[in-house]
């Protein structure tokens, strides 16, 4: 799937996104910081889920949206994580309301 067109709004704090398939989804900025899947917020998400608490982005204001490739973005938080890569098969299953858990980093 790959989107057709992405607007992000400050005043919002969302990025909506619209499908090829026609359909659209607003993404709050925050559950896009929050899943972040580079290493370092990877390990901060297993520490907190650790923890039994939330794992909270460092920040989720927007500071610029780039392309990467063609298959995703990199999304840059102002003061925040610079190296989240979201891909359209992530953003969209981000969209279909599935999160990202830690599992892979807990040792049964
Ligand atoms: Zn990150």
């Amino acid at each position: 799937m790959r989107p057709r067109s992405i607007k992000a709004s400050k005043s919002q704090a969302s990025l909506t996104i619209f499908w090829e398939d026609g359909t659209e989804v607003s993404l709050p900025f925050h559950k896009l910081a929050a899943a972040c899947r580079c290493a370092s917020c990877n390990d901060a998400r297993a520490k907190a889920m650790a923890a039994g608490t939330a794992h909270e982005p460092e920040s989720s204001i927007l500071d610029t949206i780039e392309a990467v490739g063609s298959y995703g973005v990199n999304i840059l938080w102002v003061g925040g994580c610079r190296h989240g890569i979201y891909t359209w098969d992530y953003l969209y299953a981000l969209g279909a309301g599935h999160t990202p858990t830690a599992d892979h980093h807990r040792a049964w």
